[in-house]
């Protein structure tokens, strides 16, 4: 089956190495790809806001599966006219996207399918923002409604941040992702994320993970996309994924359906582990990034089989997806001033060294430059690797990383913290 991926960082990278080592792929296609993709496909330019020539590519191509990594396309509807055409698509149409393109949405859709979830009202204006956050007090959560690509939400520990954050929004920061706002009672407890595969109707877990969103050490410093993860996160032991699975996913996959919205694709859950259980703080409708390089690290069923069974709505009829028992860590090498103004053009050298050892390398911001591979992005490479425990494969990724010479990047040095303390005690 000829594919086609479409996105160009760590994330896709880890998609183009996993789909291409399965049988069932002949011609791996990845639109705009990066260096590290094209180790494993033809990168092409196709812009997926211009969804004619996606179409057409895929039409001349004979595309036999679609793969869209990130979120953009899929809640601007780049599924549905694939589908329309009689593409299969793994990736959920823009309704049903709206899971991730809108928080009011979500936070209705928990209330209507009673989801465990903070509680929240949602807001059109700044005057009603404001009356709300007198209800909720300190500390209170403030989110613009829509995609702001992880920057349009304050965790405000004092009311005067929480005003802030709500006159941000109304003044129009964040633009049309910011036309509402939803204001939401503040959750306690560790975060895990947790990832199901669905094709509308069959579930399948999928696996658990844990990021580290904060660019410093000690979870410290401004938000980023994530600077590290690691695959699984033993703090969602078995009993709370089942409960995740059966308190969470299940009403949410069967509320879309009967609503004439069915959900195709992978559930990213965002989960707060608080005293009453797991609760729901947001969803994402792709994979993670870094989560994805972690949990395909460890992925041991064919990935083009399971991905082609969701789009086609037979996962019922295919073997779960099976992963191997060990841990995979990564560790986001980014480029200096990240996440503000990222270094660019930075030389990079010594991933083959860095792999010699058994490590993976994904190129998530890289370009090649007169034959030198440079920074190109804010997030350059996720160094991943495994181990039988956190400890193994922490130790292992950073021995890595310091095969890596990037002069003008730098990473966390303590990705994995948590779980590493809990091992040695
Ligand atoms: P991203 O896509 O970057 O993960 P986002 O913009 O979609 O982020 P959320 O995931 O909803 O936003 O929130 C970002 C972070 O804010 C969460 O990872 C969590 O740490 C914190 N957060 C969000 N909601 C709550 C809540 N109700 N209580 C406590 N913390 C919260």
């Amino acid at each position: 089956m000829n594919i086609l991926l479409l996105g160009s960082g760590g994330r896709e990278h880890a998609l183009a190495w996993k789909l291409a080592q399965s049988p069932l792929c002949d011609r791996l296609w990845a639109a705009p790809g990066n260096p590290g993709i094209a180790e494993h496909a033809t990168c092409i330019a196709l812009d997926a806001a211009d969804h004619a020539a996606v179409i057409a590519f895929c039409e001349e191509n004979v595309i036999g599966l679609v793969v869209i990594g990130p979120e953009a396309p899929l809640v601007d509807g780049l599924a549905d006219s694939l589908r329309d055409k009689g593409f299969a698509v793994f990736g959920p149409s823009r309704a049903a996207a709206q899971l991730e393109g809108s928080k009011g949405f979500t936070k209705d859709l928990c209330a209507r399918a009673n989801i465990p979830t903070g509680g929240y009202v949602r807001v059109s204006t700044e005057a009603d923002a404001m009356t709300s956050l007198a209800k909720f007090g300190a500390p209170v959560v403030i989110k613009a409604d829509g995609l702001a690509a992880g920057k349009g939400v304050t965790v405000a520990m004092t009311m005067a941040e929480a005003e802030e954050a709500v006159r941000d929004i109304f003044a129009g920061r964040f633009g049309e992702a910011g036309a509402e706002a939803v204001i939401e009672e503040f959750l306690e407890g560790e975060e895990a994320s947790f990832f199901a595969l669905t094709d509308g109707s069959t579930i399948v877990p999928f696996a658990s993970a844990q990021d580290h969103k904060r660019v410093g050490d000690g979870d410290t410093g401004p938000n980023t996309g994530g600077m590290g993860a690691y695959s699984p996160a033993p703090v969602l032991t078995p009993i709370l994924e089942a409960e995740a699975m059966t308190k969470i996913i299940a009403p949410t996959v069967k509320t879309l359906a009967d609503e004439g919205m069915p959900y195709s694709g992978v559930l990213f859950l965002g989960l707060m582990l608080t005293r009453e259980g797991p609760k729901l703080i947001e969803y994402n409708c792709r994979f993670g990034d870094p989560e994805c390089q972690v949990m395909l690290l460890r992925l041991e069923s064919d990935l083009v089989e399971l991905l082609h069974a969701c789009a086609e709505n037979r996962l019922g009829a295919i073997e779960p997806p099976r992963f191997s028992d060990d841990t995979a860590l990564t560790v986001v090498m980014a480029a200096n001033g990240y996440p503000g103004t990222p270094e660019k053009g930075g030389a990079i050298n010594g991933i083959a060294t860095a792999e010699a050892g058994g490590a993976k390398v994904f190129h998530a911001g890289t370009a090649l430059k007169d034959g030198q591979l440079v920074a190109s992005g804010g997030r350059v490479l996720n160094v991943t690797a495994r181990g039988v425990s956190v400890t193994e494969a922490q130790a292992r990724a950073y021995a890595a990383v310091d095969a890596i010479d990037f002069a003008s990047g730098f990473c966390r040095r303590d990705i994995g913290w948590r779980e590493v303390a809990r091992e040695q005690d």
